[in-house]
């Protein structure tokens, strides 16, 4: 059998609700998982709802004082169980995420080598999650972080494998139990996680509900007994979210959208330009630009303006927008029609506002019917226009040609979001001060996408609150409690 028919024959027909380590029946209505490129169907998953919600928290409420018990061990050792089977089972996973989403197999692999590592680096670090302690008089002064309860958990569809082990391994490592919701463009591989799980974690530490936003997901952040809120989407629902956190005074994480800069310097050697041309289409492309960090701003300086231009639309050119069941590096599909319509009506803006130098437009692709290709474009502009200002999600790159410096950092700020950002040169100087002044959560230097495990990762403005990817997530999912110890009792102030 190929990994394709073995992915297929792996799902189930119908999924409903992943509660208590069981799949529950989809008695209510059901939607299709169709696959994003062919249009074939795939599954059905139950569209659940506030009852679904209910049953969740109550079966995580449930699980939290024994799995709060559990030791940092025993946490870790479920980690790297479900780590081990996860790297076991990748071939089988990133098909069905392939079909799901139209990415490219060589990507949604790498999505999985990802997820593992977060698993694996959860693991080890709630080993070292510690707190903190003193002397006092007659006594000490013990600080210890403890896990909140009951956390809600919201993903988007672009890299599923990432999203759930970003949202799942830092929360349970700290001994939280979780109800996580995927999106309903990309559930199929996170409920696939539910069969794993349930032979590794005790029931209810980690339930996973699928459905719509508006209906399940505003059901699990009102949820009374829901402890702790995190969300990864777009700014808009974001805020959303955040409100319902606020009402109930309870913590929100929020990873939402971004507009990041990729910034070159002149002093860049000419035997580096095609190994920078390469990093900037790939922070461009990668994901079929469907990713919040994408480098979607290249900031281009003026000395090397026409010869990198010359080389990098070579580079988008040569991209192969082909069936994403293909091996090797390719430009797949987007998500679904909506996605579709939304890129192509940031292009159709693009082509009034700005000068299209390359690509521009939907590809129809052999087997692949229901599939929004687009060739990889690339416009000409400057910071102010739609293009430049707003998340498309999509193969969309503008660059802007600079030549002072104040006014390039100027613009590379001025934009609401504050996710990630590039920087090229040879100067270290240059790299550092530029690195300082940037309002972004991740600086990326001579390199993009470098994410290491442990670097942590976040936004600035309308790009989030809170980091993810690394220690500080564990004190994200858990509060602090101070414990004062005295050896004896001695007389308060109204005895003397
Ligand atoms: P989205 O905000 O529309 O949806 C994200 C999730 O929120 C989905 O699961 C959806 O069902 C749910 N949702 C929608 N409405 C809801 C509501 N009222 N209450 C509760 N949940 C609700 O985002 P999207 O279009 O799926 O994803 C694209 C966005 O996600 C982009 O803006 C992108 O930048 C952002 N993103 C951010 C990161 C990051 O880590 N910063 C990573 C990936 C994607």
């Amino acid at each position: 059998m190929t990994d394709t028919s073995i992915a297929k024959s792996s799902l189930s027909e119908v999924y409903g609700a992943f509660i208590d380590n069981e799949f529950r029946s989809a008695s209510r209505t059901t939607f299709p998982a169709r696959a994003a490129a062919s249009g074939e169907y795939l599954a059905d998953i139950a569209r659940c709802d506030a009852n679904d919600i209910d049953d969740a928290v109550a079966s995580a409420k449930a699980a939290f004082p024994a799995w709060k018990a559990a030791t940092p061990e025993d946490r870790a050792a479920c980690l790297n169980k479900l780590a081990d089977v996860i790297e076991r089972e990748t071939s089988r996973l990133m098909v069905i995420d392939t079909m799901d989403i139209g990415r490219g197999l060589w990507e949604t692999e790498i999505d999985y080598s990802l997820a593992v590592q977060q698993y694996r680096y959860f693991a080890a670090a709630a080993l070292t999650h510690e707190g903190f302690g003193r002397p006092i008089a007659d006594g000490y002064l013990l600080a210890k972080r403890e896990p909140y309860g009951v956390c809600g958990q919201i993903i988007p569809w672009n890299v599923p494998a990432i999203m759930a082990a970003l949202k799942i391994a830092p929360a349970v490592a700290a001994g939280n139990t979780v109800v996580l919701k995927p999106d309903e463009n990309a559930s199929l591989s996170t409920l696939e996680l539910g069969k794993l799980i349930a032979d590794i974690f005790p029931p209810g530490v980690i339930n996973i509900v699928p459905g719509m936003g508006e209906e399940v997901g505003a059901s699990l952040t009102a949820h009374p007994d829901v402890a702790k809120l995190a969300f990864t989407g777009s700014s808009e629902v974001g805020r959303i979210v955040s409100h319902a956190g606020s009402n109930r005074l309870i913590p929100v994480s929020l990873e939402l959208g971004g507009k990041s800069p990729n910034i070159i310097f002149p002093d860049i050697g000419t035997s580096d330009i095609d190994a920078i041309v390469d990093n900037v289409t790939f922070g461009s492309m990668y994901c079929n630009g469907q990713s919040c960090l994408a480098g979607t701003r290249l900031f281009l300086h003026d000395a090397i303006y026409d010869e990198f231009m010359q080389r990098l639309l070579a580079s988008m050119q040569r991209i192969r927008v082909i069936d994403p069941m293909s091996q090797g590096p390719l430009l797949g599909c987007l998500v679904s029609e909506k996605q579709g319509h939304r890129v192509q009506s940031y292009i159709d803006i693009g082509r009034k506002e700005a000068s299209l130098v390359t690509g521009g437009n939907r590809i129809e692709v052999s087997g692949c019917a229901a599939g929004w290709f687009f060739e990889p474009t690339v416009f000409e502009t400057s910071n102010d226009t739609r293009i430049a200002q707003e998340e498309i999600f999509g193969p969309v790159l503008s660059v802007i040609r600079w030549n002072d410096y104040e006014k390039m950092i100027h613009d590379a700020n001025n934009v609401r979001y504050g996710l990630a950002s590039g920087i090229y040169t040879n100067n270290l100087k240059s790299a550092l001060d530029t690195a300082d002044r940037l309002q972004a959560g991740n600086v990326w230097i001579n390199n993009y996408f470098n994410l290491a495990a442990g670097s942590p990762f976040g936004g600035f403005k309308e790009s989030g609150i809170g980091s993810e990817f690394c220690h500080e997530t564990l004190n994200m999912y858990t509060h602090l409690k101070a414990i004062t110890v005295q050896t004896q009792v001695n007389p308060a102030w109204y005895a003397t």
